[in-house]
This record gives structure tokens, C-alpha cells and sequence, in this order.
């Protein structure tokens, strides 16, 4: 090779480079400035004691590496919180950044359907350009609207079934799904929308929401040999007595005594009328102290409830983890996942046996805390963790921040954004809580209250006049009510600042005027899928 090969070559490599290099920073700018997709996934009912990325020792033994990946690439929020731990409650606070009173949506038992004439975070999205599809578990009685496609679990009362669940597609085709169970179908009618459906011309908002893990906790048969060599250890509170808390004590949540022979997934006896053997089934919620034989009895008959309990449960949550990961490897390997923020939660927390119980309700921790999990490419650090307080409502108005879309003054909620941006004194100082069904499902007595850093009070007003108050840092596990004997100051500021709350929030109305909203009933006009057919 002479001289002017060399330089020629060189020069070639050197153009070469530059033209890489400058191109590279056009892919670059071009990414940046792209709009973000959206994919908002919900589980119902998945406590964060049960997603491995917050450690609890029910979720060493039971992990769920996919659903981490979304905290490895992005944050775990350690402090968001329900404002009425509840299905549809929760999902209308969530859609329109809105607490319950003001959505209408407050109660799940004849509090009627949700009206979806009002301004909700997909429609928003919707109107700026963004396509959008809700896939899965929807419970809010009317037809989902601000979506471009839907296809939502009707059957059940909307709460879907695992097996032969149906669904409405936009609205007006019914389709029964015979093969897969109900996690599957969700997961594989996402890809499909994801791959084939969309208009790859717009950015997209997709809500992924699973049936799994609802109450009565029927996983895919190919997860029944899951956790069948150990048991679960118990938590610390699984034998609460309830001293001190009087409305805990009426409860009708516990494992002991009110888990049914369905949840236990016990066979009827042939011969039984469908009638009868429904009844047969729902055995239990009375609070009878049923055994599948003779000889299980007390501790040994409450500690088998609790082991098939928590199995079938974290089986369900098993499927899902599987749905997580094949909608993130989807992203990865079709170059969407530097232009994605991927949201992972659920409606509302869950008891996993603390306390004694099942289900949710309640102010304390373990139901009023929501796991909730952020990937954003651009503004979130990977391995990120916050204990920024955060409600529901703030859900819809971040998202819209995040997507750059201005945020619309009704709703009540507050971007969360700036967590991830440094701006830590634009925070949340308290978060408030409303609950109101009453008294079916579980006797839960209506309450509300507010938590701040530190502390936890509680009024449960339907038909008592109880207040409870927490010190969080001292009892996290809130066994240890303390109203009574707190100094009067600490009393005095809390319901200071509890009122303010119910003032900002305009659910400052009398005691009889939100013991009124527990007993107005409105009738659900929600379509049944039998009903459709007719
Ligand atoms: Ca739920």
C-alpha cells in the first residue's frame, strides 16, 4: 500500500466515522424528541408483599423477576397509596384523578355503574393524538369509552371469570374464551393488539389490567405444582386478637373463619341443585368454622386455610409475572422499549394473612398501600427508590405530565413527576383515605383518616364513633392504638390537618350526610353478557 492508499483510506474510515457519528446523534435526537407510549399495567388485588422487588419474605420464596425487571430498569415506589381500597372505586379514582365522591364511583355493592361521560386520563390521551386500547379486567359497569379498541372481562358481575371468561370487544361483541385461562387470554390479546391491532402511525396508551389474583384465586393448571413441596411462614400478626380496635374486632375477613369451601376449592356433594350447590360453596362467609374433615380442627385447621389460600393466590400472581415479561421482551425486541414508560400496580393492596385476614378495605398498611412500580426511559434512573408519598388520583395527571400533555384543571390529583426530577419540596405531606360500603363484602365499618410521614388516624363513624391513631415508625405493623392516650396536641394537629384535606378535597360533609352515601342505594344497570345475547 503506497502513501496516497493510506490517506485514502483514511479518509474513507474518518468520513466513515463522522457520517456514523452524525448519524448516530440524528437516531438520538429523533428518539428523544418522539413521543412516549404508555403501558399502564394493573393487576387486582396483587399486595405488594407479594412483588419480590419489596423484599417481603412471602415474595423471597415466591419471586416475580419480570415484574422486578420494570423496578431494575426504573423505580419501586415505597409510599403510593388507594383513596378507598376497592375495585371499581379505585379504577375510577385512577381513570379520572378524581377522589370517589366527586367520580361518583364510591361504592362496588349498589353504588351503580360508572359514568363515562366524564373526563378520564385515556381520553386525554386520546384527544392528543395517541392511540388507545384497554385490555383485560375493566368493572366499572358501563362500556369503557376514550379508547380506540377495548375488549373487557363482563361475565361475573364485570369481575370476569379464570375459566370460560368473557369479554366485550368495543362494546358490542361478546366473545366466550373456552381454552385459556383468563390471564393468558389477557396476555396474548395485549401482544396481538401490540403487534397487529395499533396504528404504528401514533403513539400508544395501552391498559394491560389482569382478573389474577381476585378472591377466589383459580391459577392456570399449568402452576398447580407450584409451592407444593413448602409451606408459607406466617406473618407476625396472623393471630391479631384485635384489642383496642373495635372495628377490626366486627370484621368478616378472617382466614380462620370466613374463608368458604370455594375458596378452598372443595368439590359439592352430586346431586345437588345448581342452587344448593352455590350455597354449598359459599359456606363460609358466615363465619362458620367449617372443616374439609373430622380430624382438622383450631390452629391446624386455620394454618391448612391459610397454606391454600396463599398458594393459589401467589400462582395466580405467578401467571402474571409470566404476562409482564412477555409484553416487556415484546418491547425490547421491537425497538419500543427506549420510548415506553411502563407502569406496573394494582387496584389496591391486599392482606396476605396479616391480621388474620383476606381482602383489602381497610386503612391500615397492607390494603391502602399499592405497589407500584416506573420505567421511564428518559427521566428515571434505573435501580430508582422513593419514598415520596403518592395517592391514586395522581396517577392520571402523571402520566399526562410525563407525556408532556397539559395536565387539566379538574382533576384533584397531583403530577408525581417532579419525585424523579429532584423537586422534592413540591411533595405530598399527607395522603387521605374514604372508604364507605357497608356491610357486605366482610363488615368493614365506613372510615376515613390521613397519614402523614409518621403517623396514622382513622375515624370510623357509620355505627360507631371510633378514632384510632398510629405511630408508624414505633408500631408499623398498627397493632397498638394509641388515640387514647397520644398527647392532645399530636390529636389536635393531625385532625387539623385531616380537616383541611376533607375542606380541599370537598368531602367535608357532615357525619350524616356520609353515613347517607353508605346507605343510598343505586342500582347497577351494568350489562350482563346473557342479557346481551337476549
Ligand atoms: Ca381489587
Amino acid at each position: 500500500m503506497n502513501f496516497n492508499n493510506h490517506i485514502s483510506a483514511f479518509s474513507i474510515s474518518a468520513l466513515l466515522l463522522i457520517s456514523l457519528f452524525s448519524c448516530n446523534l440524528t437516531d438520538e435526537k429523533q428518539q428523544e424528541n418522539k413521543p412516549l407510549n404508555i403501558i399502564y399495567i394493573m393487576a387486582d388485588d396483587h399486595a405488594y408483599q407479594a412483588v419480590s422487588a419489596y423484599g417481603s419474605e412471602v415474595s423471597k420464596l415466591a419471586p416475580t423477576p419480570n415484574i422486578d425487571r420494570i423496578a431494575q430498569q426504573g423505580a419501586r415506589m415505597d409510599a403510593v397509596y388507594c383513596t378507598n381500597s376497592i375495585c371499581g372505586p379505585s379504577r375510577a379514582s385512577i381513570l379520572t384523578g378524581k377522589f370517589s365522591h366527586i367520580n361518583g364511583f364510591y361504592k362496588n355493592v349498589d353504588g351503580g355503574d360508572f359514568n363515562g361521560e366524564q373526563l378520564t386520563f385515556p381520553k386525554v390521551f386520546q384527544k392528543n393524538g395517541y392511540e388507545t386500547a384497554v385490555i383485560g379486567k375493566w368493572h366499572l359497569g358501563t362500556t369503557p369509552t376514550g379508547f380506540d379498541y377495548s375488549k373487557v372481562l363482563i361475565n361475573w358481575g364485570g369481575q370476569g371469570t379464570y375459566f370460560k371468561p368473557q369479554f366485550c370487544i368495543n362494546g358490542t361483541d361478546t366473545v366466550t374464551e373456552t381454552k385459556r385461562h383468563s390471564t393468558k387470554t389477557i396476555e396474548d390479546d395485549c401482544l396481538d393488539w401490540l403487534a397487529n391491532k395499533r396504528d404504528t402511525t401514533k403513539p400508544f396508551l395501552l391498559l394491560y389490567q389482569f382478573k389474577a389474583p381476585h378472591r377466589d384465586w383459580r391459577p392456570d393448571s399449568m402452576y398447580h405444582d407450584l409451592f407444593s413441596d413448602f409451606d408459607f411462614p406466617l406473618p407476625e400478626t396472623f393471630n391479631d386478637d384485635y384489642e383496642g380496635r373495635l372495628a377490626a374486632s366486627e370484621n368478616m375477613m378472617e382466614i380462620g373463619r370466613h374463608l368458604n369451601r370455594r375458596d378452598m376449592k372443595q368439590t359439592p356433594p352430586s346431586g345437588l341443585s345448581r342452587r344448593d350447590s352455590m350455597r354449598w360453596l359459599a359456606y363460609g362467609d358466615k363465619g362458620q368454622y367449617w372443616s374439609p374433615n373430622d380430624t382438622l380442627k383450631g390452629d391446624a385447621l386455620k394454618y391448612w386455610k391459610f397454606q391454600t389460600y396463599i398458594k393459589d393466590y401467589l400462582r395466580c400472581v405467578a401467571g402474571i409475572d409470566r404476562a409482564v415479561g412477555s409484553v416487556l421482551d415484546y418491547l425490547e425486541e421491537n425497538g419500543l422499549s427506549e420510548n415506553t414508560i411502563v407502569v406496573y400496580t394494582s387496584d389496591q393492596g391486599f392482606y396476605l394473612g396479616e391480621h388474620g385476614w383476606f381482602d383489602k378495605r381497610w386503612m391500615y398498611e397492607e390494603s391502602f398501600k399499592m405497589p407500584f412500580l416506573i420505567k421511564h426511559p428518559r427521566i428515571i434512573e434505573a435501580g430508582t427508590k422513593t419514598d415520596a408519598m403518592v395517592m391514586n388520583v395522581d396517577f392520571a395527571p402523571t402520566l399526562i405530565d410525563m407525556a408532556g400533555i397539559e395536565i387539566p384543571t379538574e382533576m384533584q390529583g397531583k403530577s408525581f413527576k417532579g419525585v424523579f426530577e429532584g423537586d422534592e419540596k413540591n411533595q405530598r405531606q399527607s395522603v387521605y383515605y374514604h372508604y364507605y360500603e357497608w356491610p357486605i363484602w366482610h363488615k368493614v365499618q365506613p372510615h376515613y383518616g390521613i397519614k402523614t410521614n409518621r403517623y396514622k388516624l382513622m375515624h370510623f363513624y357509620y355505627s360507631m364513633d371510633e378514632w384510632e391513631l398510629y405511630d408508624l415508625e414505633t408500631d408499623p405493623n398498627e397493632m397498638n392504638n394509641i388515640y387514647s392516650e397520644a398527647p392532645e396536641e399530636l390529636i389536635e394537629n393531625l385532625k387539623h390537618e385531616l380537616h383541611e384535606l376533607r375542606k380541599k378535597y370537598r368531602d367535608d360533609g357532615s357525619i350524616e350526610e356520609i353515613r347517607r352515601m353508605t346507605d343510598t342505594v343505586i342500582r347497577r344497570v351494568y350489562n350482563e353478557p346473557n342479557k346481551l345475547m337476549k
